[in-house]
């Protein structure tokens, strides 16, 4: 194992901040993987399961498991782990500009593909590799302008050439679920399996470029262009990265994080990265949905909710999920999904104001246009 602490651009006088990524394996000898906890800093179960997976894979290299290269970043975001506002921690937005830590990566198809485009040829892996050198090269030299650019800057250095990321987060009160994009679901599906994933939401473009996205999206945008210049030129999805959602923000739990790292161990059995038997895979506990199917549940006036429903319960159209109550002018709802599905996430907090999203469902009706995840 060896560490690399990566010092991120001083945002202010006396104040510097440091991200650390954990390097196991051979760079360059088989896959690439990287794995990074806690980009949102108040959602801590994945911090929890990084450092299970650090025991783990230093074991593995120790004894001679490791086929590939593993990059683990344990801590994602050093500056949203410092925010706190009146005693509660804020680890999604950056306090200054407001901007969420896993939108607005680079998207760079455009770019690589003007610079590709000439030297692309019949061979997939020759391919893989020359956009892989030509991404790497042109994100070096974006210009980085503050610290939150300069953390972006540095995470998807550290991701942009990998054959699988893994973005560890968690909803507020959920159920196991996980967003890829829709060209990656049969090489997502077995980590679905192993981890026991509930809903797994599918897109190719989710808006406002997440850190997964900007690490998958640019393979198929730029055998999209390759088609439309008429260039019959393989370029496989060679990015499988997947937000893997472990469940809700108190659903921090050794025995939780052993189990669910027990199974990203397995999945990168299965896969190849890691020697070993393969651990036989469980039964799919429910297919992959369109993202443009994840129906929200929000409240129609203010008031003290109840849910009736824990996260993960599979829901019939009409069934009653969500009460809000109004104790002042008595006014009583239920809401209900118009569609069916699985529940995967729900609000934590019991008071709501008007608006709110309280509820998410994983339907399998593709509904929505347009920017498909919440800001
Ligand atoms: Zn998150």
């Amino acid at each position: 194992m060896r560490r690399i602490d990566h010092p991120l651009l001083s945002p202010s006088l006396g104040a510097a901040r440091q991200l650390s990524s954990f390097h196991f394996g051979e760079a360059g000898r088989g896959e690439k993987v990287y794995i990074q906890a806690a980009l949102h800093a108040d959602e801590l179960p994945g911090m929890l399961v990084a450092w299970q997976l650090k025991q783990h894979f230093a074991a593995l290299e120790a004894a001679g498991r490791l086929n590939g290269e593993i990059v683990l970043v344990p801590m994602a975001n050093p500056i949203g782990l410092d925010q706190t506002l009146l005693g509660y921690q804020l680890g999604r937005f950056e306090q200054g500009s407001g901007l969420n830590f896993n939108r607005h990566y680079p998207a760079l198809a455009d770019s690589v593909y003007a610079m590709v485009r000439t030297a692309l040829g019949n061979d997939a892996a020759a391919n893989v590799r020359l956009i892989r050198a030509e991404l790497s090269r042109q994100l070096a030299e974006l210009p980085v302008k503050n610290e939150l650019a300069s953390l972006r800057h540095t995470l998807h250095g550290l991701a942009c050439d990998a054959d699988v990321v893994l973005d560890l987060h968690c909803d507020a009160r959920a159920a196991l679920h996980l967003y890829t994009g829709t060209p990656l679901w049969p090489q997502c599906e077995p980590l679905a399996r192993y981890l026991g994933a509930h809903a797994t939401l599918l897109a190719t473009e989710s808006g406002d470029n997440p850190f997964d996205e900007a690490c998958s999206q640019l393979w198929w945008q730029l055998a999209e262009r390759a088609a439309a210049d008429g260039l019959t030129v393989p370029i496989p999805p060679a990015c499988l990265a997947v937000t893997v959602e472990l469940r809700g923000q108190a659903s921090v739990h050794p025995t939780l994080a052993e189990r669910d790292a027990d199974a990203i161990v397995a999945f990168l059995i299965h896969r190849g990265v890691i020697g070993g038997e393969v651990p036989p895979l469980p039964e799919l506990l429910h297919p992959a949905t369109p993202l443009a199917g994840s129906e929200t549940l929000a409240a129609p006036h203010p008031g003290v909710v109840s849910f009736r429903v824990e996260p993960g319960a599979t829901v019939t159209a009409g069934q009653p999920l969500v009460d809000i109550v109004d104790p002042l002018d008595d006014r009583v709802t239920t809401l209900a999904s118009q569609y069916g599905g699985v529940v995967y996430a729900q609000e934590n907090r019991h008071y709501a104001t008007t608006g709110m999203e309280l509820a998410k469902i994983a339907t399998a009706t593709a509904f929505k246009t347009g920017k498909l995840l919440s800001a």
